[in-house]
């Protein structure tokens, strides 16, 4: 056994495209080093410097207390207990939001730690297998339309969904963040354009980016794509809107989800007993790390929900869809962030090795932790503090 030494918050950042939507263009990197000088790494997916303040801030009283006074001397190893630790501690200023994606990044990094100091992969920590192989999804996102026409856009989609098919994803996700570029009678065609493209056999998702204010809006373009195999309609109507989310789950046949910015099983609750949503989409860098996600897991499972979390940052939460997706059997899919489809120099750069994917198929991560590796020269080159 070997107790927790250290905590470092590193905010890291890439170069921003313009008027873009990527979330992966900054991080807030924990790295968690134990007495022995072995090192585990999070992140979460909130301004860095922001988590890193309250990751940092001084003891103010018992529910508003330090992190790294809470955890130096810890064992890793006691992984829902270190969670529960921190929540209460921080349960002043946190309980959600940045408090929990603070909480999320570390949780990440004990999980590193911890299986690196067993010699085990993360996701035995979390349980162990529950499956034999691992099935990603592709999320194509061709950028927000900054002046380009729906035919320029819907071109580099076809381009993006080849590229998927021909690297082996079978499951894809068409982003159609188009806004007033197309009526709704025009999504409808392009939606319907999107699944000739792939052809009948691949799985296909859409998220439609918080497009409707109105769940009937909604339902008027999900009655006319509900002949097109759609997995599932993601992020149709606005995040908070979960008594909207209940009526448009009773009036389609595609499985509505959401909840990619909630945060712990107590918001994911409400998501499933409000919202009455068929799959919820919590990020594990953002939901409460490992910990949560598996018990927000278990508990979706209680009323035959699917959990397909939201991935869209550097390597290390790539790696954490990989261990939650081994160990959870409600998770039919896990959005992987491919560097090959979406131009990303963090996500390229900061940690390796990169998964194989073949048929639609990934092999159980087998090396200690989350089994990637921080690159030195990547971290040193984007670190902003
Ligand atoms: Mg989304």
């Amino acid at each position: 056994m070997s107790n927790i030494a250290h905590i470092e918050a590193i905010p890291v950042q890439a170069p921003a495209k313009e008027d873009d939507l990527d979330g992966s263009v900054d991080t807030l990197v924990v790295r968690i080093t134990d007495e022995d000088g072995r090192c585990g790494i999070g992140e979460c997916d909130a301004p860095p410097e922001v988590v890193k303040a309250f990751i940092d801030m001084p003891t103010a009283h018992l529910w508003s207390r330090n992190i790294a006074e809470l955890l130096v001397g810890r064992d890793p190893l006691e992984l829902t207990g270190l969670w529960e630790t921190m929540y209460e501690a921080t349960s002043y200023p946190g309980r959600r939001g940045l408090g929990i994606h603070a909480i999320s990044a570390i949780d990440i990094a004990l999980h590193d730690l911890a299986g690196r100091q067993i010699g085990k992969p993360a996701y035995k920590l979390m349980g162990g297998a529950r499956r034999p192989f691992l099935t990603p999804y592709a999320t194509i996102f061709p950028g927000m339309p900054r002046g380009r026409s729906i035919t320029e856009i819907l071109d580099v989609t076809e381009q993006q969904f080849q590229k998927a098919m021909n690297i082996g994803f079978h499951a894809v996700k068409m982003e159609v963040l188009y806004e007033d570029l197309v009526t709704d009678a025009q999504l409808v065609d392009c939606i319907r354009q999107g699944r000739r493209m792939l052809g009948d056999a691949m799985t296909m998702m859409v998220d439609f980016g918080y497009r409707w204010h109105s769940w009937h809006d909604a339902k008027w373009v999900l009655d006319r794509i509900e002949d097109c195999n759609i997995y599932f309609a993601e992020a149709a109507i606005q995040h908070d809107d979960l008594h909207g989310h209940s009526r448009l789950s009773r009036q389609t046949s595609i499985r509505v989800c959401g909840a990619e910015h909630a945060a712990t099983r107590w918001e994911i609750r409400e998501w499933i007993e409000t919202g009455k949503v068929a799959v919820v989409q919590p990020d594990i860098n953002r939901c409460g790390g490992l910990t949560e996600i598996r018990r927000i897991s278990d508990m979706a499972n209680l009323y035959g929900v699917l959990v397909i979390p939201h991935g869209w940052k550097t390597g290390i939460t790539a790696a954490c869809g990989r261990h939650f997706q081994a160990s959870t059997i409600n998770a039919p899919w896990f959005e992987f962030l491919s560097p090959d489809l979406y131009d990303s120099p963090l996500r390229r750069e900061l940690v390796s090795p990169e998964p194989t994917i073949t048929n639609g198929r990934m092999a159980l991560p087998d090396a200690p932790g989350l089994g990637v590796e921080l690159n030195d020269a990547a971290l040193a080159k984007f670190r902003r503090d």
